[in-house]
C-alpha cells in the first residue's frame, strides 16, 4: 500500500530480526479487529516460512467463518522458549493467549489507553482499526497481498468502524478498504457474512431490549444482559457489541451502556457521542478504550451496584463536558 508509517518498518524489522517462532495474540473477548489482526499477520509471517502460533479463546460465532479449522489454538499457559510475542489490538496487560512477561514483546495497537511500554511498541489512536496498522506492517514485510490476507484484514476494519458508519471512518480508512478490495476481497459477500447472526442472537436481543431504561434526564440509555438470560438461551457468545450498537442510536442520548452480568463481575460496554467520552467514563471505572467506545469490568459487584457506579461516572463526565470549553470531539472505534 502506498504509504507506510516508519513505525511499521520498525515493527517489521523487529519481526524479521527474530529467528524463532512467533506467538501472535490480541485482547481478551476477541472482536473482529482482534481476530482480523492476528490472522492477517500470522498468515503473512507464514508466507515468509516462519513458524507462528496463534492462541486465542474462541471468537464470537459470527466471526468464525474467517478462521480455518485448527488455525487458532487454545491459550498457552507458558511462553514457548525462543518465541517472540506479538500483541495486536491490545496493550500487553489486557492481552490474552500467552503470558507476556519474561521476554520481548512487539505491540501494535490503536487504543489510546495503551501506555506503549512494550520493547517495540507502535501505538497510534488515529488508526480506525489495528488491522490498518497490521496492513502497513505486511507491506513493510514485503509480503504480496491476496484475498487470504486481505479478507480478515478488511473484516477488522469493517467491524471496528461499524461497517464504515462510525466517526472513526476517515479517508485513510476508506482508502485502506479500497486497496484491500483491490487485493481480492469479495466485499459484498464479506459484508453480508459479517452481519449474519445465530437465531439465538435475536432471542437474546429481545430479552436485552426488554430491560432498556433511560437515566439522567434521558441522556443515558442502559440495558442488561443477565446470567439468567444466558442460562435460558444457552451460552451464546454472540457479539454483545451489537446490542449496545443498537442502543447508541436512541435519540437524545449521549451515553449508551450495556451491563453484562458475569459470575461475580459485571462487564460494561459503553458508547458515547456529543463530546462525552466513553473512554474517560471507563477509565474512571478501571477500564479503557476509545473516546466513543470503551469498556470496563467491575469485579465483585452485582448489577445494581454496577449501574450505580456507572451512573456516577457518567454524571461526572457529563458535568465535566459541560464545564470544558467546546467539550471534546469523540470518534468511534472498537
Ligand atoms: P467493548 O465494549 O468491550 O466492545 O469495548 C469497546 C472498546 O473498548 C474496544 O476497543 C475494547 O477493546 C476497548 N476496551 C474494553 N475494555 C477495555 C479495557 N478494560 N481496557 C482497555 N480497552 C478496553
Ligand atoms: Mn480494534
Amino acid at each position: 500500500m502506498d504509504t507506510i508509517d516508519p513505525q511499521a518498518h520498525r515493527v517489521a524489522r523487529a519481526l524479521l530480526d527474530h529467528q524463532g517462532p512467533y506467538v501472535v495474540v490480541a485482547h481478551t473477548d476477541p472482536d473482529g479487529d482482534a481476530v482480523g489482526s492476528v490472522l492477517t499477520l500470522a498468515r503473512a509471517l507464514r508466507r515468509l516460512g516462519r513458524e507462528v502460533i496463534t492462541p486465542m479463546t474462541p471468537p464470537p460465532r459470527f466471526l468464525r467463518f474467517l478462521v480455518d479449522d485448527g488455525e487458532l489454538v487454545d491459550p498457552l499457559t507458558e511462553r514457548p522458549r525462543d518465541a517472540l510475542v506479538v500483541v495486536l489490538d491490545s496493550d500487553p496487560a489486557r492481552s490474552s493467549g500467552v503470558p507476556t512477561s519474561g521476554g520481548q514483546v512487539v505491540n501494535v495497537d490503536h487504543h489510546g489507553t495503551n501506555p506503549g511500554t512494550a520493547e517495540v511498541a507502535w501505538v497510534d489512536p488515529r488508526y480506525a482499526s489495528a488491522t490498518m496498522m497490521v496492513a502497513e506492517v505486511v507491506d513493510a514485510l514485503g509480503v504480496e497481498w491476496d484475498a487470504r490476507l486481505a479478507t480478515p484484514c478488511l473484516a477488522g476494519l469493517m467491524t471496528d468502524t461499524g461497517h464504515f458508519r462510525f466517526g472513526n471512518t476517515d479517508r485513510r480508512a476508506l482508502q485502506a478498504a479500497g486497496r484491500l478490495i483491490d487485493a481480492g476481497v469479495a466485499y459484498a459477500e464479506l459484508s453480508d457474512r459479517l452481519q449474519w447472526r445465530h437465531p439465538d442472537f435475536f432471542r437474546m436481543l429481545a430479552l436485552v431490549m426488554a430491560t432498556v431504561r433511560f437515566r439522567l434526564d434521558g441522556e443515558v440509555v442502559l440495558a442488561d444482559q443477565t446470567l439468567a438470560m444466558r442460562e435460558a438461551l444457552g451460552e451464546s457468545e454472540d457479539d454483545s457489541d451489537d446490542y449496545v450498537g443498537q442502543l447508541r442510536y436512541a435519540e437524545g442520548t449521549r451515553v449508551a451502556a450495556i451491563l453484562k452480568e458475569r459470575g461475580g463481575a459485571v462487564k460494561l460496554s459503553v458508547r458515547s457521542r456529543g463530546g462525552a467520552s466513553a473512554r474517560r467514563i471507563c477509565v474512571a471505572l478501571g477500564g479503557g478504550g476509545h473516546d466513543a467506545a470503551a469498556g470496563a469490568t467491575l469485579e465483585g459487584v452485582d448489577l445494581a451496584t454496577a449501574e450505580r457506579r456507572l451512573l456516577e461516572a457518567v454524571e461526572a463526565e457529563l458535568r465535566g463536558v459541560a464545564g470544558r470549553p467546546g467539550g471534546t470531539t469523540a470518534t468511534d472505534a472498537s
